[in-house]
């Protein structure tokens, strides 16, 4: 009653460790030497940082609930208090851009309330009255009308401004994907719902703002989130899970209906050989489930240069650094002319970070924009970068370390929902970023709820069956 599981990221670890805690035999395979996925530990001027996921958003309790069932031994944190700020494009101002604090009450940028003055400061006074005449337009009536792109939702209802350098910013920092080619109900299905339900987005806004839970929207672990995915490893294995690196799956024959009771008539292709399997679990990214999987996404998983992304992380010995009005880090409007579409003040953000760097030296992590052309990776470039961003001047020679880390499948694009069901009925299952949408906060729900359901379905018969009273 093998349940073989494809990728071991966080959500294939999740599924392995939970199904093999509920007595299911589980063989993990994982393509590349180590486990992780998008959570990988990298090494600045001697700091263990992350080059991946560096916290987890606190909408669910998803990580320190996964924590406290598997006993992990790591210690959850929360960032500094400062919070993080917004660079946005401003042809008035000598270095053309505005910076301020990311507005308090906004939800994927779109503010509950246009006219608070952290947003005027960000877009203006007249695109904030703009926003604040949502109020005179019909109510949103979804059932009237097919869903249009989130940039284009936002702009006809809040205007361009917001749409451009509120919305489709905070878009594609948070899912590296653009407004125009998102679904505000894929993206973020509670405001969405807060829409329908109220009829106008700053209403949805002031709904969703007004119910998030009072402390920090995200969570970290003392020593980085790259532990994550080790410790549940090791958990996973002391339940008995076969966990095998540098082993890719290559295809998936046959079919396991869940119905047909066929033992192993599922196999999975790898270049140590077969591998039978009653159910597999496809926990790869989106490009590599589509390449076991063909039919799975729309552009046949050809990928491109946009499903990249590239983080570069620096040491800077600059003392005055961390006094600065960007907080934890920076989000970057695409309007300004940088290579960075986000920066992370990494000691600023995470005490852990800051009590292992000596006094003076600031560790910091961009995210480049255009992540093929490497133009983020030099220290002028950084020096360049920093200084735009956060308003502090940087000179090249200040920048003592530099880690680079290019993610080739990082992008979550929607699958084809029929070939997900269609896989399903033949005992192939899908998990992970891919079709759970991206954070963890989405993709560790997911896996679990789904080795729940395989542990129903494979639930060995107890040797020793109760009697019953009834
Ligand atoms: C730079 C960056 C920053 C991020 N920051 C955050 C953050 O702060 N908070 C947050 O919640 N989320 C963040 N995310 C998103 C988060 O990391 C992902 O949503 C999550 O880690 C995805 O996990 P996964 O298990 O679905 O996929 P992955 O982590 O992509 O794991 C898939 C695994 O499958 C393996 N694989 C692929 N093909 C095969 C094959 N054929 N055979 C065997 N193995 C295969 C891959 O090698 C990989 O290890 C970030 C992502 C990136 C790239």
């Amino acid at each position: 009653m093998t349940v073989v599981v494809i990728g071991g990221g966080v959500a294939g670890l999740t599924v392995t460790h939970d199904l093999a805690r509920s007595g299911v035999r589980v063989v993990l395979l994982e393509a590349s030497d180590r486990l992780g996925g998008l959570l990988r530990r990298g090494t600045v001027a001697g700091v263990d940082i992350d080059l991946g996921a560096e916290s987890f958003a606190t909408r669910t309790d998803a990580v320190p609930r996964l924590i406290a069932d598997a006993a992990l031994p790591l210690d959850l944190v929360t960032p500094e208090p400062g919070g993080a700020a917004l660079v946005v494009e401003d042809a008035s101002a000598p270095d053309g851009v505005a910076r301020g604090p990311l507005p308090r009450r906004t939800v994927l940028g779109i503010p509950a309330d246009p006219l608070a003055s952290d947003v005027v400061a960000l877009i203006g006074a007249d695109a904030a009255t703009r926003a604040a005449r949502e109020r005179e337009l019909p109510a949103f009536d979804a059932a009237s009308a097919f869903e249009p792109p989130l940039y284009d939702l936002v702009a006809a209802r809040l205007g361009p401004v917001i749409a451009d350098r509120l919305v489709d910013t905070l878009c594609r920092s948070i899912y590296s994907r653009s407004a125009h080619d998102a679904r505000l109900s894929d993206l973020h299905p509670g405001l969405w719902r807060a829409l329908c339900a109220t009829g106008w987005l700053t209403d949805a806004a002031a709904q969703l703002a007004a119910q998030a839970p009072a402390g920090s929207a995200v969570g970290g672990i003392a020593g980085g989130m790259w532990q994550l995915p080790i410790t549940l490893g090791r958990a996973a294995q002391q339940h008995g899970a076969v966990i095998r690196t540098g082993v890719a799956a290559q295809r998936i024959s046959g079919d396991s209906h869940a119905t047909s009771g066929d033992d192993d008539a599922l196999v999975v292709e790898t270049a140590d050989g077969p591998l039978p399997a009653r159910r597999v679990v496809v926990a790869t990214g989106a490009r590599g489930a589509a390449a076991l999987r063909p039919g799975l996404r729309a552009d046949g998983g050809a990928g491109s240069v946009a499903d990249t992304v590239r983080v570069v992380a620096a040491a800077i010995d600059r003392p005055d650094l961390t006094a600065l009005p960007v907080g934890s880090g920076v989000i970057v409007d695409p309007a300004v002319r940088s290579g960075a579409k986000a920066l992370t003040q990494t000691t600023a953000k995470w005490a852990w970070t800051r009590a292992a760097t000596p006094a003076g030296r600031h560790l910091v992590r961009l995210s480049a924009r255009d992540a093929g052309d490497g133009g983020l990776d030099t220290p002028t470039a950084i020096a360049r970068e920093v200084t735009l961003l956060t308003g502090v001047p940087i000179a090249p020679g200040d920048v003592v370390d530099i880690a680079v880390q290019e993610w080739t499948d990082a992008v979550a694009a929607a699958p084809v929902p029929n070939a997900v069901r269609a896989d399903a009925a033949r005992g192939i299952h899908h998990t992970g970023a891919a079709v759970a949408g991206t954070g963890l906060a989405s993709v560790i729900p997911h896996a679990r709820a789904l080795a729940a359901r395989l542990a129903g379905e494979l639930a060995v018969p107890s040797a020793h069956p109760t009697r019953s009273h009834a």
